[in-house]
């Protein structure tokens, strides 16, 4: 989970002023706090199983550098993922887009340009999970629920009620791998992932360049070690 805290100070010292425009804070935690899950109950941060079932969820594809190893590991644990994706990857690279669906795995909107919410208008942002709408059903109709994961884990209410009309559940997550950090060691990735996964955990990894290489040293030992304790993988 990021968190963003932004703030404006202005003070008044006699004639001297003292103007901090902005502090941002930006951190981002494994574990999604539950007090986020309980205040923004709207949003799907995991899911209530009785038995011990996982679902993990790779951001930003398809691309052909990653998405098809991603898949083959997958394929190696018997495992079943969503994967959210984003318009223009999806238009590049279309049969790896069938590929991801014809393996039984799910496929959820990402955007057509993977944009920021909080940056971009309401009007702009909803006509781009559109046009990804668009490119994701000229390639494979697929029957499942729609789902929508807003790039950088950002948006705006007004943004995520607009999404909501169209019948989208917005999907969170209560694990972020951290893949895509580049101060972050493979094996502390690893190590956190696995400890914070629970039954009905939504766990976000990335089938992108920047998180590759920390990504081929953690899928596997993940999906081993929680396959020797006994869960399952399921998309969503
Ligand atoms: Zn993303």
């Amino acid at each position: 989970m990021e968190l963003i805290l932004t703030c404006n100070i202005q003070k008044h010292y006699g004639l001297q002023y003292l103007f901090i425009k902005k502090i941002k804070l930006i951190l981002y935690l494994h574990h999604s706090p539950i007090w986020i899950q309980k205040i923004l109950p709207s949003f799907i941060w995991k899911k209530r199983h009785a038995q011990k079932v996982v679902h993990l969820t790779f951001d930003d594809g398809p691309i052909p550098e990653v998405t098809p190893w991603v898949l083959n590991v997958l394929k190696t644990y018997n495992a079943k993922a969503t994967f959210f994706c984003v318009g223009e990857n999806i238009k590049k690279h279309p049969q790896i887009y069938t590929q991801i669906i014809s393996e039984s795995h799910i496929v959820g909107n990402h955007t057509y340009n993977h944009l920021k919410g909080i940056q971009t208008s309401d009007a702009i942002y909803l006509s781009n999970i559109q046009q990804c709408a668009e490119t994701m059903a000229r390639y494979a109709k697929v029957e499942t629920p729609l789902l929508f994961r807003p790039p950088y884990g950002r948006l705006k209410f007004s943004q995520a009620k607009k999404i909501r009309e169209l019948n989208y559940e917005i999907v969170l997550w209560d694990v972020l791998s951290g893949d895509f950090d580049k101060k972050l060691s493979k094996e502390k990735c690893l190590k956190a992932s696995l400890k914070h996964t629970k039954s009905g955990s939504i766990v976000v990894f990335h089938d992108n360049i920047k998180s590759f290489e920390t990504l081929q040293y953690v899928l596997p030992l993940y999906l081993k070690t929680l396959t020797e304790k006994g869960y399952k993988f399921e998309s969503l």
